[in-house]
């Protein structure tokens, strides 16, 4: 079975195919059309992401399918990401994806953007529930239990910034650029972790919670008191991946999970990689490229639903910006 997976939901446009022959899901292609136009101020700007969209969806999926070998008569399931994002983006995906199995009378599924972020480990493991779920992204910091496939139980998330915004924000104010992630990462292998002395956030929580905004702030004091951009990228991702790692675990204990997958754009983080390595947890990643926005991921998602005899999804369907994947 083929199954193609559109993700528009911000300034990427991902096409990906994915082949199901029982057992576990083999990634195909997986094309990413990156926007650039945003660069010049300084952040995403909705109208003319969707606009981007429009003009690029049909070579990715071209080009999706060119690489994978096959042609679209030859897809079986189409899926698309309807939430949350930005909507005129999600719509173009969306609207391209439920068109494509309209016109070839295949089954849709819609995904759930953050389910697509978890399924992106789908390829390199059996996701068998029990488990839990941290994705660390540009806009989330979510911790889900996830007792049965499709459920999602909202364990914490952070009060403030996500982990994402945050390695972006201390990125551009120690002068290290954009996006700020890999920045940070590239710079903190010339820095001292323990130069700058951040106190871990909401030490002796008994909850889950994340927070990121007192590190931005330190941060920023550290860097006016002469802190190098390569010592406080060491520090920050250090207490960072340290708060996201003793939380995780903590949760795992309570909730007595021994598996956990962590995804988003944070997961591609070698230092955190590492730091989860040592968590005593069966901690499962997404294969490089799949960390960020991609369609695989939605394919890989759109697979799962297809496996757990979920039925289709109406074409009915609209894109809807705030969408949680679970509540408290
Ligand atoms: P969301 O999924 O919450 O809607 P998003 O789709 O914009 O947000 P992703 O594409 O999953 O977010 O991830 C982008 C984020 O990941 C950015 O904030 C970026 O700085 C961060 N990131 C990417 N690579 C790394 C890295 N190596 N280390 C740390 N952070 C990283
Ligand atoms: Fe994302």
């Amino acid at each position: 079975m083929l199954i193609l997976g559109i993700d528009t939901s911000c300034d990427d446009t991902g096409v990906g195919l994915v082949r199901l022959e029982g057992g576990r899901p083999e990634i195909l292609s997986n094309l990413i059309w990156t926007q650039e136009v945003h660069s010049r101020y300084g952040g995403v700007m909705p109208e003319l992401a969707s606009r981007e969209h429009v003009e690029r969806i049909d070579g990715v999926v071209s080009g999706a399918l060119a690489a994978a070998g096959v042609t679209l008569s030859q897809v079986d399931v189409l899926a698309a990401t309807h939430g949350p994002g930005l909507i005129g983006a999600l719509l173009v995906g969306l609207m391209y994806a439920k068109g494509a199995a309209q016109a070839l009378d295949r089954p849709f599924y819609a995904v759930h953007h953050l389910e697509g972020h978890i399924y992106a480990a789908a390829s390199e493991a059996e996701l068998e529930p029990p488990y839990l779920a941290l994705v660390v992204s540009g806009g989330h910091t979510h911790l889900f239990d996830v007792p049965r496939a499709g459920e999602y139980r909202l364990v914490g998330a952070t009060r403030d910034d996500a982990a994402g915004e945050a390695f972006d924000k201390v990125a551009r104010l120690a002068g290290l650029g954009f996006p700020g992630g890999p920045a940070i990462a590239e710079a903190a292998r010339r820095g001292n972790p323990n130069a700058v002395a951040f106190s871990e956030p909401l030490q002796g929580q008994k909850g889950f919670e994340f927070s990121f905004s007192g590190l931005k702030t330190a941060a920023l004091l550290a860097s006016k008191a002469g802190a190098t951009p390569e010592d406080l990228a060491a520090s920050f991702q250090a207490v960072a991946v340290r708060s996201l790692l003793k939380t995780s675990v903590r949760a795992a204990r309570h909730l007595g999970r021994d598996t956990l997958v962590v995804s988003g754009g944070v997961a591609a983080n070698a230092a955190l990689r590492e730091a989860f390595a040592t968590s005593g947890l069966r901690t499962y990643f997404p294969p490089p490229g799949l960390n960020t926005d991609n369609g695989a991921m939605i394919a890989l998602a759109g697979a799962a639903a297809v496996l757990a005899g979920r039925p289709a999804s109406p074409l009915s369907i609209g894109a809807t910006a705030y969408l949680p994947l679970a509540s408290l």
